[in-house]
């Protein structure tokens, strides 16, 4: 393994998903539905296989799905796209953020990214030759100091990321937050990616994508998928928008990592997104009760969640139930009352930040979260 590589090991969601299979566990670790998205979906699917959509798709993503995402952008967002060379379909959004690091970022840049954050946001920038520099979020509203925003700035930032709805603490940044993220990245002129692969699980407040803060859509690289919003992450559809120049440079890191993918995938995507609202406003109702019951479940266990208002997830302090650290009260609550969860120390840039939180997913049936909920009882 090279020495940008080092340190990266095996991710916390494999791992702890292994745990979960040992352990016969409830895996309220890794983030993806138990229940398959829209039967309507699959179906799209199966028929483009049937229909001969199985070689090759166009490097820039099949046309329909383009025209789904600048469908999607302008209907949520009034944000105008030409599908063309603003919009390019990726493997998930997971290849749009590694592609996007690799073509933007000169060895040494750095990256401003808010602390805690999802795990493949620092590996990919160090795949890049990058650097992260953390901007810390803090609870109970997972808040961040603008003093540090502007301190974090140096000669070599080259990018911001900024990922909401939040994933690990489920934070949706505010319209004051986003406008003074926008201020500074204007002011300094840098150039702004955001991960939106939440933005229709959201159950308080409202997603304001930051292209469309003033001056912004010249300078912003949206990145979201179809795995959360239509419950398909196995699928990897994913894209990333803006620009027609930054896409283009996006185009042309990520025509050599994947070249495509997932021909038959795209064309059930696009027929998702070409019912407009339809499907994707399904998905937080249908989330809501089994949040409902986790929130309540964890209360009652004596760890009261941190506000989280999107995302599939929650995140508790432990500190009122054990000494422990994360990782070793996640072991303790897998061996004892066979459920998993994260330790969040994974996501922080320090770990020792985060060594007594846990991240909880959701985003299972209602009945599974209250039998977890059930099991956690044997624990004092
Ligand atoms: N960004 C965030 C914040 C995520 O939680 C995930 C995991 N689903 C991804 C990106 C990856 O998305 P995809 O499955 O579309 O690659
Ligand atoms: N995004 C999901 C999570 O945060 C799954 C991530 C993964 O498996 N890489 O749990």
């Amino acid at each position: 393994l090279n020495s940008r590589l080092q340190g990266f090991g095996t991710t916390i969601f494999a791992t702890m998903s292994n745990l979960a299979i040992e352990t016969n566990s409830i895996n309220l670790g890794q983030g993806f539905p138990d229940t398959d998205g829209p039967h309507e979906i699959a179906k799209a699917a199966i028929d483009a296989i049937n229909q001969g959509h199985n070689q090759y798709p166009p490097g820039i993503g099949i046309a329909d799905l383009r025209a789904g995402v600048a469908l999607h952008q302008k209907l949520y967002y009034s944000i105008d796209l030409d599908p063309n060379d603003q919009v390019l379909i990726t493997a998930g959004a997971t290849e749009a953020i590694a592609a996007t690091f690799l073509a933007l970022c000169e060895v040494g840049d750095e990256v401003i990214v808010f602390d805690p954050s999802y795990d493949s946001y620092s590996a990919t920038i160090a795949m890049a030759g990058a650097r992260v520099v953390p901007v810390t979020l803090s609870g109970p509203n997972w808040s961040f100091n603008p003093e540090e925003l502007r301190n974090a700035i140096t000669a070599k930032t080259r990018a911001i990321l900024i990922n909401s709805p939040h994933n690990p603490t489920g934070k949706v940044f505010s319209r004051e937050e986003l406008s003074q993220i926008a201020r500074v990245v204007i002011e300094h002129d840098i150039v702004a990616i955001t991960d939106e692969v939440y933005e229709h699980i959201i159950f308080r407040g409202a997603h304001y994508p930051l292209s469309t803060f003033d001056g912004m859509a010249q300078r912003t690289l949206t990145i979201s998928s179809g795995a959360k919003t239509f419950s398909f992450t196995g699928w990897k559809i994913g894209w990333i928008t803006g620009p027609s120049e930054l896409v283009g440079a996006v185009r042309t890191a990520k025509q050599f990592l994947t070249y495509v993918n997932g021909a038959p995938f795209q064309v059930a995507i696009a027929f998702a997104l070409s019912k407009g609202r339809y499907f994707a406003d399904m998905i937080a109702p249908q989330l809501a009760p089994s949040r409902e019951i986790l929130i309540d479940g964890l209360r009652d266990f004596g760890l009261d969640p941190i506000k989280s208002d999107g995302t599939y997830f929650v995140t508790t302090d432990i500190s009122p139930k054990t000494d422990l650290n994360a990782l070793d009260y996640c072991m303790e609550l897998a061996h004892k009352a066979q459920v998993v969860a994260i330790p969040s120390s994974t996501f922080y840039a320090r770990p020792s930040d985060g060594s007594k939180l846990l991240r909880w997913t959701f985003s299972k049936r209602p009945q599974i979260i209250s039998e977890a909920m059930e099991r956690l009882k044997v624990i004092k």
